[in-house]
């Protein structure tokens, strides 16, 4: 199924080029740019699950844990066809400067399952996941690296790894928080499915603030409507802005009278994607970026806005829902062009955010209400947004600089405080 190892778009490469600019400003010496650069761990596993009807299936899995400083590598499970080792590696450093940006207690990892889960039916998902987790089991737990859901994967998903491990355990319960992102009757958090997508529309609302803008005759233009898109669409319309034009692998859709997104909602989750969705227009999806807007959120695959398109976008913020979505490249482009990007490590943190809530409730097996959990997400995230933003005005950086300026340092602070330089 997985023929590349390393995949052509470049997520890797955009990590290690935000790094090095970060590690320039902070003016890291070598041994300390590269203990803070390195993988502590990557792991390949070769899958070979039975499915239903008998088939032998080889599946390439990998999990990274890139640094632990902070606390047990955090970040998401990704099933998609072409997921690559280079990908898992450039999305769990991206999860170490995240984690550390938003102020949670984990270090940065991420695991990739190799497998294009729209094809399978939901037992022989469930058969790889489990599959997956057996193999793995040694390498995920509350003290070293604990999953969520990422592209590809789910709730469900979440719960199957949860039950294997405590099958494997011949317990009940799991001692600690080994997933995150489960059913909330399983020890799940209310409001971790929406959080990644409500935290994005909370960094919108500020960036209009500081611009001036109002959000209420805003329109948006969404690359992608799985969790991230579809939850980021719900709670944008809720605050009186307007989607024009909605893609996902399916195709595009466009109405510039605004889409009715609770339709929207429902029609997907009949079908499954946004393709003929009635009242719209139909277009190519690769299309998306051409059409004007004010808000431009790409919350699909990494590498969409790329040294080809970013001349076609004409907007005036780009909010990336998705992790890694512009190459270095566009992203210089847009930054001559004056088009201010909330970076992925802060504009997507609210899910890892409340994955922390969910990982505290756990422990303490006490179970926080919608309302709390709602309150510290905005906090957190207007507060940090803000940070970053007066931190970006006074060193004269890019909000993306400056995020990871300040993330990479408080890692490397990290580091010499733990003494692992020895
Ligand atoms: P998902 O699998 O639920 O949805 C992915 C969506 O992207 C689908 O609608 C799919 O059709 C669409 N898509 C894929 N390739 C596309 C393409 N080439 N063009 C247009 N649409 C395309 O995944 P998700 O959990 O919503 O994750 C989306 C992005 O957000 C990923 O980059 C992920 O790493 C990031 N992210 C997710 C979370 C989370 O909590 N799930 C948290 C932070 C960041």
């Amino acid at each position: 199924m997985c023929k590349m190892k390393h995949s052509k778009n470049n997520i890797l490469q955009t990590a290690l080029h935000n790094f090095e600019l970060a590690a320039k400003h902070l003016n890291l010496d070598e041994a300390i740019r590269r203990k803070v650069l390195g993988p502590k761990e990557k792991i390949e596993i070769a899958l070979a699950p039975v499915l239903p009807g008998g088939k032998l299936t080889n599946i390439n899995a990998f999990i990274v844990r890139h640094n632990d400083a902070l606390g047990p590598a955090k970040g998401g499970i990704r099933m998609t066809p072409d997921v690559s080792l280079d990908d898992i590696t450039g999305l769990a450093m991206e999860m170490t400067w995240k984690t550390s940006l938003i102020g949670v207690p984990f270090g940065g990892g991420k695991s990739g399952i190799c497998f294009d889960p729209a094809i399978l039916s939901p037992e022989e998902k469930q058969l790889i996941i489990r599959s997956f987790t057996r193999a793995a089991r040694r390498h995920i737990g509350p003290e070293t690296y604990i999953p969520a859901p990422d592209m590809g994967t789910n709730e469900m998903d979440m719960a199957h790894i949860r039950d294997c491990i405590s099958l494997s355990e011949g317990t009940s319960i799991t001692n600690g928080c080994f997933v995150t992102g489960k059913p909330v009757i399983l020890g799940g958090i209310v409001g971790r499915r929406e959080a990644t997508g409500k935290g994005v529309v909370y960094t919108i609302q500020v960036m209009c603030e500081k611009l001036g803008l109002d959000i209420t005759d805003m329109s948006v233009v969404l690359q992608g409507f799985g969790n991230v898109g579809s939850t980021t669409a719900a709670e944008i319309v809720k605050s009186g802005a307007k989607i024009i034009a909605v893609a996902d692998i399916s195709g595009g859709i466009v109405n510039t009278n605004g889409l009715d997104i609770e339709s929207l909602l429902q029609y997907v989750r009949k079908t499954g994607v946004v393709k003929d969705f009635e009242k719209a227009t139909q277009i190519d999806k690769d299309r998306i970026f051409e059409i004007d807007c004010d808000i431009l959120i790409p919350a699909a695959a990494g590498s969409q806005i790329t040294i080809e398109n970013v001349n076609k976008i004409n907007a005036k913020i780009i909010a990336e829902g998705a992790n890694a979505p512009t190459t270095p490249q566009a992203d210089d482009i847009l930054n001559e062009r004056g088009i201010p990007v909330i970076p992925d490590i802060l504009c997507n943190a609210g899910g890892v955010f409340v994955s922390y809530l969910e990982y505290t409730q756990e422990t303490q097996r006490e179970q926080m209400t919608l309302a709390q959990v709602e309150h510290r997400l905005a906090e957190r995230m207007k507060n940090r947004f803000n940070e970053v933003y007066s931190f970006a005005r006074e060193k004269g950086l890019t909000m993306r600089e400056a995020a990871m300026d300040m993330a990479v340092g408080k890692v490397v602070e990290a580091v010499f405080a733990r003494g692992l330089l020895m």
